[in-house]
């Protein structure tokens, strides 16, 4: 092993405190293709804004893989944007865009230290964002809210702080303020220091905003009513005691609001600052021994996601690594956990869509693509020298199901290896039952889009076309041999094994059916 792989605790800690690892949670259509854009832009990695997500040409970087994903203009893949910005190392791990349930972006979840949640002036919270908003609660992930299309006629600023407080219960503490209505946006106040930036759009709107520091008598001047009414809200703020407090942040308690419109970069100056001296860096992570591994030991990580046949010209399967402790280097010799086999890292990429660089080393809070990389599954702790195993993935219990099958009996070895692969990579999960037999496995989806890529991956990669019949089941639950024998008895109930982990999954067609059998067998085992 290299004398690197041994490389100071102290540089690493250090490399660790310059990381920011996040991702943007928001509705489809709030911005986050642009706003991915305009941070990229400004950290000068893409230079001029559209070579990211640009509509007219998604051929760039973005992850366009899938052609079912180009017909639907939604990122169907994740994977992590890096880049540099006042020597710190900002990575953005990116989330599917699609508004429905998907395991998929709650696995990305796991793997950031912070999350930025974008929302629309004009619409506020939107369904999924509240969803996703759940998952950053349910794993303390400190929130920073970004107001975006402030160029847009929209909602109220005091009334938007209103909302997130009253739906979501974060306190929100605003660290600008904007000058003028959605709509008649002229800059923001910074509420910490006072001062007033003017903001403008560039000519075309594709580069840094223009930006001029105001004297509050200049801007009274320029701006009169709007400057006004802003020092109104801002003394009603200071009332309300939303001022900005670290510990509640840190804490998921409070969340700092930015104003400002991606598209226009105004405002993205801003976020980016606020990344760097507000979010978390990585941290020391608990492991399933009950005690935390800090960010300075030996290498340590685990697989977030797997992601096969990425590209049509690389035809590989890729297993996304979160670094949580120690320095990765490339052709480093690691252990998988869950077989204690050693692990080569030859093929360590930086991926995101189509885009790959080699990667030679990685600290924590980075994300290295781990190319044929098979022997990997989701949720599986890679490391060197001390043994360590990070908890499971979350699995969400499904609440969609369909027999898949095809008729087209010359392709059925492809049709098994296409259903082995989606299970693996956690596409779908798939599910065994005794009278159904093996010819029709039943798949289980948290939200249907996940049966949408399943067929269509099935046929665009293995050849086989499938049929879907959907089962009229919404709710599953965990139970045990004793719980099959029971419901055995029972009408439009069905035990099905769930092949990733060997679970029993009761499936019923609505709650008040699981509700009212569990009432009648007081002895089954019913988990939620
Ligand atoms: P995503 O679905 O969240 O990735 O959203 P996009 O980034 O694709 O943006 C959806 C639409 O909103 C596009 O037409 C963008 O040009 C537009 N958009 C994004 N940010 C802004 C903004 O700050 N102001 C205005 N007016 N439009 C925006």
């Amino acid at each position: 092993m290299s004398q690197n792989v041994l490389a100071s605790s102290a540089g690493v800690a250090a490399q660790a405190g310059r990381r920011r690892t996040f991702a943007v949670i928001s509705h489809p259509d709030a911005g986050k293709s642009t706003m991915t854009e305009a941070l990229a832009l400004h950290a000068r990695v893409i230079g001029q804004a559209g070579a990211v997500h640009g509509k007219g040409d998604r051929r760039g970087v973005v992850s366009d893989w899938m052609a079912m994903e180009q017909e639907r203009g939604i990122s169907v893949t994740s994977a992590a944007l890096q880049f540099s910005y006042q020597d710190v190392v900002i990575n953005l791990l990116d989330t599917p865009g699609h508004a429905d349930f998907s395991e998929d972006t709650y696995r990305v979840l796991t793997a950031v230290d912070s999350a930025v949640m974008l929302l629309d002036a004009a619409k506020g919270l939107e369904p999924q964002t509240l969803k996703l908003f759940e998952v950053c609660r349910q794993r303390s992930i400190p929130v920073i809210t970004f107001i975006n299309k402030w160029d847009r006629p929209g909602h109220d600023a005091l009334a938007l702080m209103d909302e997130i407080e009253e739906r979501i219960g974060l306190k929100p503490t605003p660290l600008t303020w904007p000058v003028g209505i959605a709509g008649h946006f002229r800059g923001v106040i910074d509420r910490r220091t006072e001062v007033f930036t003017r903001m403008q759009r560039s000519p075309g709107g594709a580069d840094l905003a223009i930006e001029e520091e105001m004297s509050p008598e200049a801007a009274a001047e320029l701006y009169g009513a709007d400057w006004e009414t802003a020092n109104e809200e801002l003394q009603l703020l200071a009332m309300t005691g939303a001022d900005f407090d670290d510990k509640e942040f840190l804490a998921a308690r409070s969340t700092p609001v930015l104003f400002g419109a991606a598209v226009a970069n105004l405002g993205v100056r801003q976020l980016l600052n606020v990344l760097l001296e507000l979010a978390p860096p990585p941290s020391a992570r608990p492991t399933v021994s009950g005690t935390d591994k800090p960010v300075d030991s030996a290498f340590s990580g685990f697989v977030f996601k797997i992601q096969a046949n990425m590209n049509r010209t690389h035809r590989d399967q890729v297993a996304f690594v979160r670094v949580c402790s120690g320095r990765f280097e490339r052709g480093m010799l690691v252990t998988h956990g869950d077989t204690g086999r050693p692990f080569t890292t030859k093929y360590a990429q930086q991926i995101f869509g189509q885009g790959r660089d080699t990667i030679d080393e990685a600290f924590p809070g980075d994300v290295i693509g781990l190319v044929n990389a098979t022997a990997l599954g989701i949720g599986d702790t890679l490391y060197v020298s001390e043994p360590v195993k990070y908890p499971a993935l979350p699995s969400f219990p499904p609440e969609h199901f369909a027999v898949v099958s095809t008729s087209d009996t010359a392709a059925f070895k492809r049709f098994r290896r296409g259903i082995e692969q989606l299970d693996g990579e956690g596409v779908v999960q798939v599910l065994r039952s005794d009278q159904r037999g093996d010819q029709s496995p039943v798949l289980a989806a948290v939200g249907p889009m996940q049966f949408e890529v399943a067929t269509h991956r099935l046929e665009a990669e293995f050849g086989v076309k499938t049929q879907l019949n959907h089962l009229p089941y919404e709710v599953a639950a965990r139970t045990d041999e004793a719980g099959r024998e029971i419901l055995r008895t029972e009408s439009n109930v069905e035990v099905m094994t769930r092949v990733r982990d060997g679970a029993l999954l009761a499936l019923f067609p609505h709650r008040w059916r699981m509700r009212s059998v569990a009432g009648r067998h007081p002895d089954l085992r019913l988990d939620d």
